[in-house]
């Protein structure tokens, strides 16, 4: 056993009393509206708000954040539980994905004012962070970004653009990635992080219109000499990876989290119709031809929630979540497709019947193959840090 094995944290087989009062807590709330809520809200791409409310009130939107600032004193395990717990429910929260960025970079890297400003607000659901590193010429190579923040007297000055950035409309603040230097041998951004005011004077954002039912806009910012106060810096300056691999690993583990609600919702539905549709003389379900995918599937879906539950552990343990965050992120959003997929073709014709909402899901499962990492990206970390593969770019 190597020392990093060793490190390892022990991950609960089966439910805790605390998870699984904190399951059926969260079933019964999102479940109160259900997807046709989320269909109504997500039509018009906006978050399902009652939903959240009514979490942030129960205080599961905290869960993870430190008790000293309103938060529940628990981990991103917990977390990831009201995420999976809500999408099944029928209520996908993927403004939780940007607010678990936000909270564990703050909560790890933030200044005492910054834990002070934000956290609380966070814990209760009343602040609302968007996140901006994707840029137009960057995209996946972060190392390539080119929004770059200058050090003018007790200030930066920001230029450059960010695309994609989800709810950069109603955020009360963007957690943003600029580069501040220039590795002298590769030329790599030197990257630091920010917390910009999205109505700060030079700030302008132009809506990208994107498939429905993914709950929020999404917006190209332009930045024209920004000016952001030294104290908004979060982390040290030039070593904004630091912090951003402790808001990125969250990311994938919550849009894993996500996904695998996705694909529990997708199948439930297509199990339950599969069980009562009978066109012969047996319920469909009876017929391995419909059997066995939805039990493929189901297979596909445990692993992924287990290694969903190992990254957020190893998260939770200080252990380097890298591997098991990403294989999660690529595992889950690979079963949330697989399961809808599934179910529109359980469901015959009716799986294209709006009321269904399978084909609404589907843009709500297949997003996650490429956002917040692609799949590729995926297996180019897995090829070359689990591996040791050379990477061909
Ligand atoms: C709905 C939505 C919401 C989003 N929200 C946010 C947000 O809030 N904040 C934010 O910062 N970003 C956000 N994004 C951006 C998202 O994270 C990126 O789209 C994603 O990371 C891929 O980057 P890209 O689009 O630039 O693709 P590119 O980097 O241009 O890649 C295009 C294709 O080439 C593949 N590719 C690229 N390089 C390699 C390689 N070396 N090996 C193999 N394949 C490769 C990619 O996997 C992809 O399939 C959002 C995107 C969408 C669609």
């Amino acid at each position: 056993m190597t020392t990093k094995e060793q490190a390892l944290p022990s991950i609960p087989l089966m439910s805790t009393p605390e998870i699984a009062a904190i399951r059926e807590s969260v079933r019964a709330i999102a479940g109160r509206h259900g997807w046709s809520y989320y269909q109504e809200t997500g039509r018009k791409y906006e978050a399902p708000t009652k939903v959240l409310s009514a979490l942030a009130s129960g205080g599961f939107l905290g869960v993870h954040l430190p008790a000293e600032y309103g938060g529940g004193g628990l981990g991103l395990s917990e977390l990831a539980v009201v995420a999976e717990e809500a999408a099944a429910a029928g209520c996908p929260l993927n403004t939780m994905i940007v607010q678990a960025i936000a909270g564990s970079v703050l909560a790890r890297h933030g200044t005492a004012e910054q834990r002070a400003q934000w956290l609380p607000g966070l814990a209760s659901g009343e602040v609302t962070f968007a996140f901006a590193i994707t840029e137009p010429d960057a995209g996946s190579n972060a190392h390539n970004i080119t929004t770059v923040a200058r050090r003018e007297g007790d200030r930066y000055v920001m230029r450059g653009q960010k695309t994609f950035c989800s709810g950069a409309d109603r955020a009360d603040a963007i957690l943003l990635v600029a580069r501040t230097g220039t590795h002298d041998r590769s030329g790599n951004g030197l990257l630091s992080l920010f917390i910009v005011d999205p109505k700060a004077p030079g700030l302008t954002m132009q809506h990208i219109p994107t498939a429905p039912m993914l709950s929020t806009k999404s917006f190209q910012l332009f930045l024209d000499d920004v000016e952001v106060a030294t104290d908004q810096l979060v982390g040290t300056r030039d070593e904004g990876w630091r912090p951003l691999f402790d808001g990125l690993n969250p990311e994938r583990i919550m849009a894993s989290a996500t996904s695998n609600g996705i694909a529990r919702f997708a199948l439930d539905a297509a199990a339950r119709y599969a069980r009562e549709r009978s066109v012969w003389s047996t319920p469909i379900g009876a017929h391995q031809g419909i059997a066995h995918p939805l039990a493929e599937a189901k297979v596909e879906l445990e692993l992924a929630r287990l290694m969903t539950a190992k990254a957020a552990a190893c998260f939770d343990a200080g252990v380097d979540a890298g591997e098991a965050a990403n294989m999660a992120k690529m595992a889950s959003a690979d079963a949330a497709v697989r399961c809808v997929d599934q179910s529109i073709q359980t469901h015959g014709g009716t799986g294209f019947a709006l009321a269904t909402g399978l084909t609404d899901a589907y843009w709500v499962a297949r997003v996650a193959q490429t956002v917040p990492v692609s799949r590729e990206m995926v297996l180019n970390f897995v090829a070359q840090h689990s591996l040791g593969l050379p990477r061909s770019y």
